[in-house]
């Protein structure tokens, strides 16, 4: 006699399908599993026969050989063991046999009990597009299959609610697909209101947001670099019902999510003491790493000189193709990683050169040292660099005083989620809403000249694996940005003279066009002015150079404005 069922798990991101076989023969009384079970499906027999035994079910005291198929894939994932479960039950004539359109996803638990599994998103998924009717799976994991139609969901907590629903006892409970709350209610990033002052760094922020730019803040310890990087999920766009998907997918196989649906962008910042896999995924068993937990989100690197260099040039590539590949001896895996870089550090080891308050003590050898740091692929990569200054004694004294009248006054200011006063501060969902609205007039722009230009596609451009539609100021293909960008007359002069005076490279001419585009589409205007490119020479590092040394003394540089 035999019993089957079909289960899945998840090798990197794409799901395996598996097929659960089980046989009762002659031979000593012995539960075997055979079919390649890695380390975490070994006790699994015990688990399955425990949990059994607590629903009334004996396994009973003959030979049961318990097979999975492909035998040439290791199974790492306890979550098949609700399978297994189900085909002894089958075999045993407590479930019936049709279960041929249904998956079953699970952990169990010695008291009959079913634990949520990683991946449920992604197993789901696959299982609709497998063309199965059903999917069983613990009722943990319900929140983040909320946006996934066309297959039925069942939730189950406990091996005996499952007999009861093939005994026609008591049916299990059907997820119902129910709208997600607004990702606002979600986000948790601090309000751009409640940072004090930093009106150009905000500004800055603002910009990278809007074009999709890497972004690099530099300043002295406690100026608020890190609140600055945390406040940025909450200007990006919201993330559609498909990104939410998409984000949460890698979540899901990495345990991160907790079963939830991750409605906002991710905030990563990983310490720089991590490990290469830790940073970029992979290992034994094919996970995500922090640049794929950071995917439509951001990856903050805080002290970023800390980082050892190698760590830092291994982040090229993704940088550049918007995913990372893994190949291991059991396979390759793609995992996503389209980030927002945004990198902090202090301008010299000891972090007050410069400051008018604090003098620096470092030597002239360390301040070269510490230059040298800052060279390299990934400062080529980053198209905003923001010189964030702490915060006068005065100005914060006084906005803290004027919080303290405030909170007297307007009782119902303190229950609006921003502690801090606004005055005349713009709070994160007005700036989101320009941010938007210039993303909208990129994807807009490219899509319509990607589409009527080179119906073909990309070929072998940067970022060809990304969508057209995701293309922003900082990663559409420079001969479409070239193509798609108008500059007045204004413009033109005023670009020509910063490249004669600086000696700008084509690389540096192509960066300034970029973030000035984005200037302008803020701006909701539709040619870039002298103002626009003005402006972006303020975020430049050392564009013109063309070796991306950081210089200490580049804050003394100012942009020559073409007099006129
Ligand atoms: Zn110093």
């Amino acid at each position: 006699m035999l019993a089957q069922t079909r289960t899945a798990l998840i090798h990197g991101l794409e799901p395996v399908l598996v097929e659960v076989e089980v046989k009762i023969m002659p031979g000593l009384p012995r539960f075997i599993l055979i079919g390649l079970a890695g380390k975490a499906l070994e006790e699994a027999k015990e688990r399955v026969t425990a949990a059994l035994a607590a629903c009334r079910v004996r396994v009973r005291s003959r030979r049961t050989i318990v097979n999975l198929a492909p035998a040439d894939i290791r199974k790492q994932s306890s979550a098949v063991e609700l399978a297994i479960a189900v085909a002894v039950l089958k075999l045993y004539g407590e479930v019936p046999a049709d279960t041929g359109g249904t998956m079953f996803f699970g952990e169990l638990s010695l008291d009959g009990a079913i634990k949520p599994i990683r991946g449920a998103l992604p197993l789901v998924m696959a299982a609709r597009r497998l063309g199965m009717a059903e999917v069983i799976l613990p009722t943990a994991n319900a929140d983040e299959l909320r946006l996934v139609s066309q297959v039925n969901i069942r939730l189950v907590n406990h091996l005996s609610e499952l007999i009861d629903h093939y005994q026609r006892r008591r049916p299990l409970k059907l997820l119902k697909n129910a709208p997600p709350p607004p990702a606002e209610v979600e986000q948790t990033s601090p309000d751009m209101a409640s940072i004090i002052g930093q009106a150009t760094a905000k500004r800055g922020l603002e910009i990278a947001a809007a074009g999709g730019h890497h972004l690099l803040m530099v300043g002295p310890p406690g100026a608020g670099k890190t609140m600055l990087a945390q406040a940025l999920p909450g200007i990006l766009p919201p993330l559609t019902p498909a990104e939410q998907l998409d984000v949460t997918t890698v979540h899901s196989v990495a345990g991160t999510n907790r079963g939830r649906l991750v409605g906002h962008r991710p905030l990563r910042s990983p310490h720089h003491s991590i490990s290469r896999t830790g940073l970029l995924g992979g290992g034994g068993q094919l996970k995500p790493g922090e640049i794929s937990l950071a995917h439509r989100g951001v990856l903050f690197l805080d002290e970023l000189a800390e980082f050892p260099r190698h760590l830092l040039e291994s982040l090229r590539q993704p940088l550049e193709e918007g995913s990372i590949r893994h190949i291991r001896a059991a396979g390759a895996a793609v995992f996503p990683a389209q980030f927002s870089l945004v990198a902090a550090a202090n301008p010299c080891p000891c972090g007050y050169l410069d400051d008018p308050q604090r003098p620096c003590r470092c030597t002239p050898t360390q301040l070269e040292r510490y230059a040298g740091t800052f060279s390299g692929p990934l400062l080529d990569r980053i198209d905003v660099v923001l010189r964030v200054s702490a915060v006068p004694t005065e100005q914060l004294a006084d906005q803290l005083t004027f919080r303290s009248d405030q909170s007297r006054q307007s009782p119902d200011s303190r229950q609006s989620g921003n502690r801090l006063p606004t005055g005349t501060a713009e709070r994160s969902p007005t700036i989101r809403r320009r941010v938007t609205a210039a993303r909208q007039r990129q994807q807009q722009r490219y899509a319509l000249a990607a589409t009527g230009t080179n119906p073909t596609g990309t070929g072998n451009q940067p970022h060809a694996n990304l969508d057209c539609q995701d293309w922003s100021n900082a990663t559409v293909p420079s001969e479409l940005l070239r193509q798609c960008c108008r500059l007045d007359a204004g413009a033109h002069h005023q670009l020509k003279y910063i490249a004669a005076k600086q000696s700008l490279t084509a690389r540096g001419y192509i960066r300034a066009i970029r973030v000035s585009q984005t200037i302008c589409d803020l701006a909701g205007e539709s040619a870039i002015s002298g103002d626009h490119i003005l402006e972006a020479f303020q975020y430049r590092w050392d564009w013109g150079s063309g070796n991306q040394q950081y210089h200490p003394n580049s804050q003394d540089q100012r942009v020559p404005a073409k007099p006129v």
